[in-house]
């Protein structure tokens, strides 16, 4: 295990900024720190870093008790959102910054340094920018830098705080990708916080959902977009439609009609529950096809290859509105302003609180 976080609190006067976090980093994964803002995330980190102090619990970083270990004792490499190159420095000299203030019994010789910071500017491509200085670069060439200035120490573990936060949508996705590509060469253990799901679950081996200063999930990508442990994971991980009624045999009783699904167990017949549906987990058919619940299409929009319908429910629904996406093949039949039944391929089913 690489880095532990034990029985973690940290209150800013009396708000609880985390609620005793228990996690365990296994060496060489890339984990997102994912949830929304003033969730935690960045207070985990900095507290890992060592540049934060906690309450109570404890940081294990390789089997070793890091909590009273100062931030330069820790070998962790930071990048953060505002890339805090050194403007008066070259890219070359902000790589071998850190190489350079070493302690002059573990400061690498000259040769070394020189071989060292070439190597990293190579990996992050930017060998032919090294005598440039940062007001020179793009900002997803800085935040680059950053980075080969991060990994220049070698350190064990990788702290990035929205990284890509400050970079337009284009670049960032061109930087997710290779953040990929470069932790699949080096296997630092690295932690990045972000607050853009679709950052976390393209480039993380896990995530970590946080919300109100406590863990609500831990998986893969596909662990929690497929199996959201709360109904707050499901909902902050993608669009999804609400079905509110009660529980019947059936499934979700919604005014005389009913939503067909598997209902968990521990929810009692009768009592109030909500099921969670995601667009693409919808299925519409034409009027007097068979079962399902009444809605009316408002609105077609072509996205590419899939169609999104919005709809607005009928009868029981009480008017709410839904939107479905699906292959243009599957809704050749479909027009505004038709009478048309919903049904979900998929459906979870969480207690009802809001009733
Ligand atoms: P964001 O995505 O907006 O950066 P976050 O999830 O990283 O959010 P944190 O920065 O960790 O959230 O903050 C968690 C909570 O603690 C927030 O409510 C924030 O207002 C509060 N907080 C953070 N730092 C301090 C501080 N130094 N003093 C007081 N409150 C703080």
């Amino acid at each position: 295990m690489s880095i532990q976080v034990q029985q973690l609190n940290k209150h800013f006067n009396q708000y609880a900024a985390l609620d005793n976090i228990n996690l365990d980093f296994k060496d060489g994964e890339l984990v997102a720190l994912l949830g929304p803002s003033g969730c935690g995330k960045t207070t985990l980190l900095r507290i890992i870093a060592g540049l934060e102090q906690a309450d109570t619990g404890r940081i294990v970083i390789r089997g070793e008790d890091a909590s009273d270990l100062h931030v330069r004792e820790r070998n962790v490499g930071f990048v953060f959102q505002h890339y805090a190159l050194f403007r008066h420095m070259t890219v070359f000299e902000n790589v071998a910054f850190g190489l350079r203030v070493k302690a002059r019994r573990i400061r690498p010789n000259e040769a070394e340094i020189q071989r060292r910071v070439k190597e990293l500017l190579d990996l992050v491509q930017l060998g032919h920018v090294a005598s440039r200085f940062p007001t020179q670069l793009s900002g997803g060439q800085r935040q680059r830098v950053a980075l080969a200035r991060a990994l220049a120490v070698q350190p064990k573990v990788l702290l990035l705080d929205e990284p890509f936060g400050a970079l337009d949508a284009q670049v960032r996705k061109e930087l997710r990708r290779w953040l990929r590509d470069l932790h699949d060469e080096l296997h630092v253990t690295s932690l990045f916080v972000t607050h853009d799901q679709e950052e976390a679950l393209e480039v993380a081996d896990r995530v970590v959902l946080m919300n109100a200063g406590r863990v609500e999930q831990v998986g893969t990508p596909a662990e929690v977009y497929d199996h959201p442990a709360t109904p707050f994971v499901h909902r902050f991980l993608g669009s999804v439609n609400l079905f509110h009624g009660r529980v019947s045999e059936q499934g979700l009783g919604i005014g005389d009609q009913t939503l067909s699904g598997h209902i968990p167990a521990h929810l009692l017949q009768g009592s109030a529950a909500v099921a969670y549906v995601r667009p693409h987990e919808l299925e519409l058919s034409p009027e007097g096809s068979g079962d399902g619940l009444s809605a009316s299409v408002e609105r077609l929009l072509p996205m590419g290859s899939r169609i999104r319908v919005e709809l607005r429910g009928n009868g029981g629904l009480n008017g709410a509105l839904f939107e479905a996406e699906l292959p243009k093949e599957a809704v050749q039949f479909l027009k505004p302003g038709q009478t048309v039944r919903l049904s979900a391929r998929q459906a979870q089913v969480y207690p009802d609180y809001e009733i």
